[in-house]
């Protein structure tokens, strides 16, 4: 019986049917994040894709629904629970403490790229295996890191020219704002807590928080007149986000606040911000991130402050792959004889990068390998056999113009008839 891959689990293939699944798509995305990435600082971190269970049950907190509901637990020939990891930030923190990265600088950014799991059901947009591009901060506890985040997070949605992103902020204020939102929040949620859907009744004594992110039309609501968390906000907390806003509105950077916006996994703090696209359905969240001030000393690290970003790759593929994605062509294809594969493999590579080449290693006959150079939408094909290589000339074919030249057989000459 043949084998599928594992349902909400998806092959990137290179002319994908399903657009979004095209590698094309994928490598201008990867590009453009880790061009403005780095050009910002962040370093490339590749941390394991698995980890000790009690990372993320610590790190991201056991009530969420990630942790709860969604991750892919197993026991390691039954010694230690490990867990495919359902989010990078946990990983990213538990390497910063490892290796000791706070004593090297003490403001250090990286970014990463790489599957991640959580056990959700599959529809468009949500998947159980999918990628996220992230980056972190470490060291900067200042309203401009937060800034320079919002602003470089919009510069990739520029070059993308994804349409219609909207930028949505939020803060959770510091600890003494938290606790007295949540004891108003709470006051206000007991008092309708008959109408709320069954997850939220159960939420509501654990983190309330959360009621503020249901989905169900009810509980929207209620939730519609529920207490603003900036009426709870402590001066300092205030202060920092009226500091960040007049950052913002300097920047150019348009955002609406939106004060039911919260985070899905438990460790952030302060401001929290979600980027979403109309050109997306029910799943419209491309990427979301904000502060987490305590995780690297609840994982047993210093007290450093951090932010970042998570970056959903399928979701903004879906977005991207409405627009004409152009792949790079071949430019040249070159045709060896039985005699002549030493020769053209040689050439070939003498020809690289300047144009991009492909030879036929296929060992057919002349016919079949300029069907494929036709197949392949090759621009140029220069077949090489031994009289070709005695004379030190070669006739060049323009496919697409259906013309032929012939050329001087070296790479100079040859690369600067290809590219005219
Ligand atoms: P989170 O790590 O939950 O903050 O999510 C960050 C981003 O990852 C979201 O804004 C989505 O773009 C993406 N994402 C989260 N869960 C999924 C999923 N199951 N399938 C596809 N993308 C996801």
């Amino acid at each position: 019986m043949m084998i599928h891959a594992i349902k909400g689990m998806n092959d990137v293939l290179p002319g994908a049917k399903e657009r979004f699944l095209d590698s094309a798509v994928w490598e201008k995305l990867l590009g453009t994040f880790r061009n403005v990435l780095e050009s910002y600082g962040y370093r490339w971190m590749i941390p394991p894709v698995v980890e000790d269970t009690s990372l993320f049950s610590r790190g991201i907190g056991t009530e969420t629904d990630v942790v709860s509901k969604e991750m892919y637990t197993f026991s390691d020939r039954g010694e230690r629970s490990l867990t495919l990891r359902p989010e990078a930030t946990a990983s990213v923190v538990r390497a910063y403490i490892e290796h000791n990265l706070c004593n090297t600088d003490p403001v250090q950014r990286f970014w990463y790229f790489g599957p991640m799991f959580r056990a959700e059901r599959p529809q468009k947009g949500r998947y159980r295996q999918f990628y996220q591009i992230g980056g972190e901060m470490f060291g900067a506890a200042h309203p401009s890191a937060d800034a320079e985040l919002l602003l470089l997070l919009k510069q990739v949605c520029d070059k993308l020219h994804l349409p219609n992103v909207q930028i949505k902020l939020n803060t959770l204020g510091d600890d003494a704002s938290r606790t007295q939102y949540r004891q108003a929040l709470l006051t206000y949620l007991v008092g309708h807590e008959a109408t709320l859907c069954e997850s939220c009744q159960k939420r509501l004594h654990i983190n309330p928080l959360r009621v503020l992110d249901c989905k169900r039309e009810n509980c929207k609501a209620i939730v519609q007149d529920a207490p603003d968390m900036l009426d709870s906000l402590t001066p300092e907390a205030a202060g920092y986000f009226a500091e960040l806003e007049t950052l913002l509105a300097q920047l150019g950077v348009d955002y609406s606040r939106d004060k039911h916006l919260v985070r899905g996994l438990d460790y952030y703090t302060g401001v929290i911000f979600e980027f979403t696209s109309q050109a997306l359905g029910a799943q419209d969240a491309i990427l979301g991130g904000g502060r987490y001030d305590k995780l690297v000393q609840e994982l047993d690290g210093p007290s450093v402050p951090a932010i970042g970003f998570a970056a959903g790759v399928e979701r903004l593929a879906l977005i991207l792959s409405q627009q004409e994605i152009q792949v790079a062509p071949t430019d040249l294809y070159l045709v060896p004889m039985a005699e002549t594969y030493a020769q053209a493999l040689l050439l070939a590579d003498q020809l690289r990068p300047a144009i991009a080449v492909e030879v036929d290693v296929t060992g057919n006959k002349l016919k079949q390998q300029m069907r494929r150079a036709d197949k392949l939408q090759a621009r140029f094909a220069l077949v090489l056999g031994s009289d070709e290589i005695v004379n030190g000339q070669a006739r060049l074919k323009d496919l697409h113009a259906g013309t032929e030249q012939v050329v001087e057989l070296s790479p100079a000459a040859l690369i600067s008839a290809v590219k005219g």
